[in-house]
């Protein structure tokens, strides 16, 4: 299947530096087309002007987190229908940013899944073992689990996005060895096939967690690794488009 190279531009940028780094984009996978499909996910503010920059140029634009309700009375909170409306095709739930400073929980992603789903986005679900659970054997158990409570029966057929971020390696420089990733990208797998049958194996799941473009290439090429959800290297274009080369 062909790669997804994701950027979670996160809370980063202003107006200028995010329509400086889109055109980047633009400008660089127009000389050299990635093998990859690129995805870019800006800051809120900043995703409609990304957006129009970026139409038809392929490459696709998403939110980073959206209600579980498509309206109402939610102060600081945005729709699902909301992103679509502003250009979106994708948005990112669950992130482990999410589930530690928002406190969401799995029930929480998958109202917030079901309606991406409802609105017609593809969600990119995040899941993610701490490192103490990790160190205590039970990074599977914990993922398994997430996937379990956080994805709707519809995300299959939408052609949803698994990202594995373990969450000690976000942002931090460390990753785990590559047998570590291809063994928990298989389990991944096999819960997905498990849960949605043969639709499971046409899924993406992204490894996450302080991917750039020297461990690029060797994680990109385990198996069971479709793809890369890039934080911090995401916001320069060039370490961006060097990770998409390394598909
Ligand atoms: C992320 O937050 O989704 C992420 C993978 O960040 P980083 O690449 O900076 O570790």
């Amino acid at each position: 299947m062909r790669p997804l190279i994701a950027g979670n531009w996160k809370m980063h940028g202003t107006l200028r530096d995010c329509a400086a780094l889109a055109e980047a984009v633009r400008q660089g996978a127009a000389a050299t087309p990635p093998a990859a499909e690129l995805l870019v996910c800006p800051p809120f503010p900043y995703l409609q002007l990304v957006a129009v920059a970026l139409l038809g140029q392929g490459i696709a634009v998403g939110g980073q987190d959206c209600h579980a309700a498509p309206k109402g009375a939610h102060t600081g909170d945005v729709s699902a229908p909301m992103l679509k409306d502003v250009g979106a095709t994708h948005v990112i739930l669950g992130h482990s940013e999410r589930r530690a400073n928002h406190g969401e929980d799995d029930a929480a992603v998958l109202a917030k899944a079901e309606a991406a789903l409802a609105a017609g986005l593809v969600p990119v679900v995040c899941v993610g073992e701490s490192e103490a659970e990790r160190l205590a054997g039970d990074a599977e158990k914990v993922v398994t689990g997430q996937l379990a409570g956080s994805l709707p029966d519809g995300f299959a057929a939408a052609g949803g996005v698994v990202a594995y971020e373990p969450v000690w390696a976000i942002g931090t420089g460390r990753t785990p060895t590559e047998a570590e990733i291809a063994a928990i990208h298989g389990a991944i797998r096999a819960s997905l096939v498990a849960r949605f049958g043969e639709q499971g194996r046409a899924l993406r799941i992204l490894y996450g967690g302080s991917v750039k473009p020297s461990n690029a290439k060797a994680i990109l090429a385990l198996p069971d690794v479709d793809g890369a959800l890039v934080g911090g290297a995401s916001l320069v274009a060039a370490d961006f488009l060097a990770i998409a080369g390394a598909c």
